[in-house]
């Protein structure tokens, strides 16, 4: 339908991830078709909604959470996960520490969201290393493998080529609908 409050599934998907990882730019490349305009914000609202059509039909309205920077200082609020199905968990395959805080995201999304949220793993950034392969800090095979151990699906992707953004949210949502 072409109605944006035509939708028979509503999911809560929540972004988080390091500082600096590309959430805010892979939201807005994925609701905008565009770059943020002010870079160092966060969307400009709590959430955004974009509603999609599933594979076997019927559609769903994702409502997509960013932060405001709290993940700078840890102290995203319980607001933010409350009633979240899924979570976009990115980090920055240019930059080793970005990945060996997904543990620890990890573990905070099966505490404070719904227990069986779905986790779509997220390595951002690949642009750069298509760009200069020696910048590559976290190996495809290393992250294929932690998603694997941890029930988690898994894409690299690119905010500024758009390279597999709307794949990562839309294999999300769809996995989401699977599961429940
Ligand atoms: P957030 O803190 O996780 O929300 O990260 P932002 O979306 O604010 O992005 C942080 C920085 O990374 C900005 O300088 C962006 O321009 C840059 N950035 C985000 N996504 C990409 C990407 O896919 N490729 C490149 N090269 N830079 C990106
Ligand atoms: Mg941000």
């Amino acid at each position: 339908s072409a109605h944006e409050d035509d939708y028979d599934y509503l999911y809560k998907v929540v972004l988080v991830g390091d500082a600096t990882v590309g959430k805010t730019h892979l939201l807005s490349r994925y609701i905008k078709g565009s770059l943020p305009k002010n870079p160092t914000a966060t969307i400009g609202v709590e959430f955004a909604t974009r509603t999609v059509p599933l594979a076997v039909g019927g559609t769903v309205k994702a409502q997509i959470w960013d932060t405001a920077g709290q993940e700078r200082y840890r102290a995203i609020t319980s607001a933010h996960y409350r009633r979240a199905v899924g979570a976009l968990l990115v980090y920055d395959i240019t930059r080793e520490g970005t990945f060996k805080s997904c543990a620890k995201w990890m573990e905070e999304l099966r505490q404070s969201a719904e227990p069986d949220i779905v986790i779509m793993l997220v390595g951002n950034k690949v642009d750069l290393v298509e760009k200069d392969p020696s910048l590559r800090q976290v190996y495809y095979d290393a992250a294929q493998e932690f998603a694997k151990l941890h029930g988690l699906i898994f894409a690299e992707a690119s905010a500024v080529t758009a390279h597999n953004v709307k794949y990562a949210f839309e294999h999300l949502l769809q996995e989401i609908y699977e599961q429940t």
